[in-house]
């Protein structure tokens, strides 16, 4: 039967859609996502034998500005193979900030209309990027957290399931298979096997889970180290206190050789001495990266201790933190 001019317009729309996604998947900004420099640190680590090395796995130099970069591409790409992702679907989830970030970053490149709950809380810098990048921001109760934006979301899709394509990075195997096959294999050929330590917070958990995956596949004695802020109301966006946290589907506790806590403030002073002593300009959860891995570091004789810089200060800039009288 010969197809109407309506069935190939459609087709050759399609069509259009799918080169232009190709295309902007190979070459465009989605083609600059990974291969972070890792760096070492050479300032706070003055107290540290020579012995004893910590580096930081510059994530917030990926082009949206944090380690949810990878994710949102991993989960993506995922939904377009599968056709989970087609043609006239609104993408939407729930996020801190981050993952939304990367999310309207690449739907933008991507042609792709975004939708995005996260709590009213969240920082001004992120909601005006979000903004600017064209997303649709719905904003929920900031005391239920990503929580309350992971309910808001689930009532949506089920009111119109075809409208949307809904990612669920919390339950999403895409999201920490981007760090077992991207971040893992970075932070190994750039420690050329010297690592000893790997040390991450949980969010979504899918940085922990996907690289201290591949990790412990790659060698087991390397130690896998997660850590959580120290209470249920804390100021570290991005991270969870899973105690009092719904528990993220993808997260396997399993994979912890042990488990380490973070004070909002050490995560705070951390972040300031960072950009004033290194010149890494990071945010609150790079800082309580890099404060778990000295603790870590200060217990070894010899090692080398990776950790990750999650994301950029630029989005916490209206915090008054950075004016303050050096805080540690
Ligand atoms: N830090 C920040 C600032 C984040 O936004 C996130 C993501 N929620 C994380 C750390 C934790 O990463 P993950 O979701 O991979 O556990």
């Amino acid at each position: 039967m010969p197809a109407t001019a309506l069935q190939t317009a459609f087709r050759e729309r399609s069509t259009r859609h799918t080169a232009r996604q190709k295309q902007a998947l190979a070459g465009g900004i989605a083609a600059q996502i990974g291969h972070t420099p890792l760096v070492r640190l050479t300032q706070v680590t003055h107290d540290l034998p020579d012995t004893v090395a910590v580096y930081g796995k510059a994530e917030h130099l990926n082009p949206g500005g944090s380690v949810k970069d990878r994710a949102a591409l991993g989960m993506i790409r995922a939904g377009l193979a599968s056709g989970a992702l087609r043609e006239g679907k609104t993408l939407i989830d729930a996020t801190s900030g981050n993952t939304g970030i990367a999310y309207a970053m690449l739907c933008a490149a991507l042609d792709i209309p975004v939708t995005l709950a996260l709590p009213a809380n969240a920082s001004p810098e992120r909601k005006r990027m979000l903004q600017a990048y064209g997303a649709e921001l719905l904003f929920t109760d900031p005391m239920e957290g990503t929580d309350g934006a992971q309910v808001r979301v689930k009532e949506i899709v089920a009111a119109s399931p075809d409208r949307y394509f809904y990612p669920d990075q919390y339950n999403n195997d895409a999201n920490w298979q981007a760090h077992y096959h991207g971040t893992a294999v970075e932070i190994l050929e750039q420690t050329g096997g010297a690592l000893t330590h790997f040390v991450a917070g949980l969010g979504t958990t899918g940085t922990f889970v996907g690289v201290s995956r591949r990790l412990k596949d790659e060698n087991p004695n390397i130690q896998c180290l997660s850590f959580q802020p120290d209470s249920p109301l804390h100021g570290l966006e991005g991270m969870k206190h899973l105690p009092t946290a719904r528990v993220p589907g993808i997260y396997d506790a399993s994979l912890a050789d042990a488990e380490r806590h973070c004070s909002t403030e050490a995560a705070i002073a951390m972040a300031q001495r960072l950009a004033r002593e290194e010149g890494l300009f990071v945010g609150k959860s790079a800082g309580a990266s890099v404060a778990t891995a000295l603790d870590v570091a200060r217990e070894l004789e010899k090692g080398v201790v990776v950790t990750v810089l999650c994301d950029s200060g630029g989005r916490y800039l209206s915090e008054s933190f950075w004016d303050q009288e050096g805080l540690d």
